[in-house]
Parts: structure tokens; C-alpha cells; sequence
């Protein structure tokens, strides 16, 4: 069993190969300062390695849903992979992660797929799954203004869902929280979610691109920590997904991985969660990950056409998937080094393409977001041209629960977005309350 946690250690470093400085976490740093380039959270993998991979299995499983603190957080029962240094009294959770791999043997036998599974992490304190990256960034921040550093207050620039989580884990912590959002262009829940939290809510009018630039300029001022996904202490809770989705599947691992990304902080932490288990011998074979990404905002498609060799940010057109509303990813580089490593594509989705495959799952029970929708397309669209085989094993990330996004539930249902099937829109059926036009109706329904 695994018995302390002091001789596990974790340090920032840069992830420009040809530098890879170090930073102590307990440094306000978020890039490089010798060379620019992004940091990564890197840890001792060397004193990880002295517990068998066996034994890290069994270490996980005996933690599984446990009803006790700190194991009760999905992130915080492999805290030696997450942030072995921090102590309980530090951790800032809201029992996040532990979500279920959703399961229906019609729509597998439907895609004609060998195992299909949807996880989700949406299903989550504040209803996407930035809880999970964000229960660390707040713990950290607890841990530093124990150690006396002086931190006044987080910030981010939001699509939606970053806000709503940093809100919360800010207000949990009582730590001050200050949200960038780009204005009329995020959903009325998700903007609710920080105004009743109390966060500083401050909407600029300017995309999400935009929000990143002055949140930027913000944090240099001493005090005001940074909360977005460039902080890479986010990834480190993030990446417990894939270690999660592979602990539910019995430790076998799916020959696909299907991500939506805007920023492209996920699908890093994703590759970081297989590379870790890989390393530490928990797993002895990666999946593929398929990245997807909306039509309109498609900088990340473009690079893969161009076999990745070279990159041009785009400026992002209104899409349903507001959360990936992004045409200059933060992580670009990160992205690209996970999508080469684990043999990754990039596919697209319109918007009536992304609408249709919401809706079509959810006729199988799932309550699909826009963002979960845009990785349903593409799914559909690997299998169509045969990029992804019939009876492959496949999961897909549902990235926000479908709660969030009402309107375009709505305005599906209305029919009202352009090019969609109008067979499944599901309307509703008003008439006077007597039982003999009930049952006819009724009967005209089921075809009987
Ligand atoms: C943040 C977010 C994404 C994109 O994640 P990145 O790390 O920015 O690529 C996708 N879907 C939803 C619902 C999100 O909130
Ligand atoms: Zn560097």
C-alpha cells in the first residue's frame, strides 16, 4: 500500500525541450521566463515508480468512491499523481470527478462499435468538467497563502464554463475570484453560475481571445493569480479522466479517445493522464485521440490538414459550442506534441452536423451539450470514412452537462437550427383535456 507522501515531489518545467527550466509551484510563474514557452507540472517519476503499477491499481480501486475525505474527490484519491505536497487542510474539493461512463447497448449496437461509452464529466459540481482542474488551481492557492505568499485574488478569461468553476472553488476556498467574459456571448446558466457566487464579474465587449489578452495583462499586476488553463496546475487535475475512464473499463484501455477542444488544455491533460499510467506501468498500450473541433472555430483542423507544420490562428465565428468558441488556443504546442505522440486526428463538425448528433444520442438517454455534440459529429464522421472501424472500443468525452445550455435544446426542438433533421425535432402536443381525444392522440402517436 502506499503509506507517505513526503518523498513525492512535483515542480513546474518548461516544456520547450531544448530549455526546460523548473519553478518551484510555489512561484507566480505561468511561462517560461527564459523562453516563453508553456510549463508543465513534472513529478518524481522515479520515486512513483518504486510502487509497481499493480499495486497503483489496487491503491485506486480500494480509494473508488470512498465516502471519506479526501478520496471522496476523484482527483484527490491519486493525489501522489495530482499534488503529492499538499496537505488536507489545504485541499479545496467538491467531490469532483467519479463521474459515470455512460452506457447504452442499442446506440453501440447502432454505431457498430465493439464498446461504446460516453464519460461524463460534465456531470459535475458546477456542470462541466473544469471542477476537475480547478479543485487543484484553488488548493495550490490555499497552500501558497498558507506559505505566505501574497495572493489577493484568482482571475480567468471564460467561454462559460471556466468562470462558473472558479467562482465556486474560489468561493469555497474564500479566496476573491475576478471572471473576464466576452459580452452576450455566454449562456444565461452559465453566466448566473459566478454572479451568485459572488465573483467580480466583469464582461468586455470582445471575443474569448480577446478576455485572454487583458486577463494577461491583469495578472502581471502583483496579487491576482492566473486561473486559466496556461496555468498548468489545472491539467494535473484534468488528466485524472483518463485514469479514470481506463480504472472503469477494468484497466483495459479503448482503442479511441474522442475530445472536444477550443483552448486544447484538455486534450493535453488527457495525453498526460495515458502517458503517466504508461510510464508507471498501469497500461501497456496508448489509445488514438481524435480531437474535434467546430467548423467555426477549426484553427487546430487547419494545422492537421497541413500534417501539423504549420499553424495560423483564426478569428472564431458564433457557434453553438460557445465553450470552444476559441481561434488562438493557449495550448496549441501542448496539443500538438499529444495529438503526434498518440497518433492523434483532428476532425470538424458544422453546426447542423453538431445540432443532429446532440440530438440523435440523446434519443438513447444522454442529455447532450453543444461541445459533446461536436464530438458525437465527429465520431460519426471517423466511422462514415472509416478512420475508426467497426467493432473498435471507443469512448467519448462529454465535456458539460446539457443543463447548461437550454437554449439550444430549444432551439433544436424548435426546428430552428438551419440544416438540421426536422424528423427529430420533438414537438409538443397541446389539446383540451378530454380522455377520448387524449387516447386518439395517443394512438395516432405510437402508430396503433
Ligand atoms: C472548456 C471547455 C471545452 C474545451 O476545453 P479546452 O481545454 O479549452 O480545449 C470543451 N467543452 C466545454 C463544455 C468546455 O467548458
Ligand atoms: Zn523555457
Amino acid at each position: 500500500m502506499v503509506s507517505t507522501l513526503t518523498r513525492y515531489n512535483a515542480e513546474f518545467e518548461c516544456i520547450n525541450d531544448s530549455c526546460k527550466t523548473r519553478y518551484d509551484l510555489n512561484e507566480i510563474v505561468y511561462e517560461c521566463r527564459k523562453c516563453g514557452s508553456l510549463l508543465q507540472v513534472s513529478h518524481n517519476l522515479e520515486a512513483l515508480k518504486t510502487v509497481s503499477g499493480e499495486e497503483w491499481k489496487q491503491t485506486f480501486d480500494s480509494r473508488f468512491r470512498s465516502v471519506k475525505f479526501p478520496n471522496s474527490s476523484g482527483i484527490w484519491n491519486k493525489r501522489e499523481w495530482v499534488l503529492p505536497h499538499i496537505e488536507d487542510k489545504n485541499i479545496v474539493t467538491s467531490g469532483e470527478g467519479l463521474s459515470h461512463l455512460f452506457h447504452s447497448e442499442r446506440l453501440t449496437a447502432d454505431l457498430g462499435l465493439g464498446s461504446f461509452f460516453v464519460k461524463q464529466c460534465g456531470i459535475s459540481h458546477t456542470g462541466s468538467f473544469k471542477d476537475l482542474g480547478m479543485t487543484v488551481l484553488l488548493s495550490q492557492v490555499k497552500h501558497m497563502i498558507a506559505s505566505g505568499v501574497p495572493i489577493k485574488a484568482v482571475a480567468c478569461a471564460s467561454s462559460g464554463d471556466t468562470s462558473a468553476a472558479l467562482a465556486s472553488y474560489a468561493a469555497k476556498a474564500g479566496i476573491p475570484a475576478i471572471i473576464f467574459l466576452p459580452a452576450g456571448k455566454v449562456s444565461q446558466a452559465q453566466l448566473i453560475q459566478p454572479v451568485s457566487n459572488g465573483a467580480k464579474v466583469i464582461a468586455l465587449d470582445t471575443d474569448f481571445d480577446g478576455c485572454m489578452q487583458i486577463v494577461k495583462e491583469v495578472t502581471r499586476e502583483a496579487g491576482i493569480y492566473l486561473a486559466n488553463s496556461m496555468n498548468s496546475l489545472r491539467i494535473e487535475g484534468q488528466k485524472t479522466i483518463s485514469v479514470e475512464i481506463t480504472q472503469q473499463l477494468e484497466w483495459k484501455v479503448p482503442d479511441w479517445i474522442v475530445i472536444p477542444g477550443g483552448n486544447l488544455g484538455n486534450v493535453s491533460a488527457l495525453g498526460a493522464g495515458f502517458e503517466m499510467m504508461f510510464s508507471l506501468g498501469l497500461i501497456d498500450k496508448l489509445p488514438r485521440i481524435v480531437l474535434a473541433q467546430a467548423e467555426h472555430a477549426n484553427p487546430l483542423y487547419l494545422s492537421y490538414l497541413k500534417n501539423f507544420e504549420s499553424f495560423e490562428p483564426v478569428s472564431a465565428k458564433t457557434t453553438l459550442a460557445s465553450a470552444i468558441q476559441i481561434g488562438n488556443p493557449v495550448s496549441i504546442r501542448k496539443a500538438i506534441k499529444t495529438l503526434k505522440k498518440f497518433d492523434g486526428v483532428v476532425e470538424q463538425a458544422s453546426e447542423a452536423e453538431l445540432s443532429d448528433a446532440a440530438a440523435k444520442a440523446d434519443l438513447y438517454g444522454l442529455y447532450n451539450d453543444p461541445h459533446t455534440g461536436v464530438a458525437l459529429a465527429a465520431l460519426n464522421k471517423l466511422l462514415k470514412r472509416g478512420t475508426i472501424a467497426k467493432g473498435e472500443n471507443v469512448v467519448v468525452i462529454s465535456t458539460a452537462h446539457g443543463l447548461k445550455f437550454t437554449e439550444f435544446k430549444l432551439q433544436f426542438h424548435a426546428g430552428e437550427i438551419a440544416g438540421t433533421d426536422s424528423k427529430m425535432v420533438n414537438s409538443i402536443h397541446r389539446i383540451e383535456p378530454k380522455a377520448e381525444k387524449v387516447i386518439d392522440l395517443i394512438r395516432n402517436l405510437l402508430h396503433l
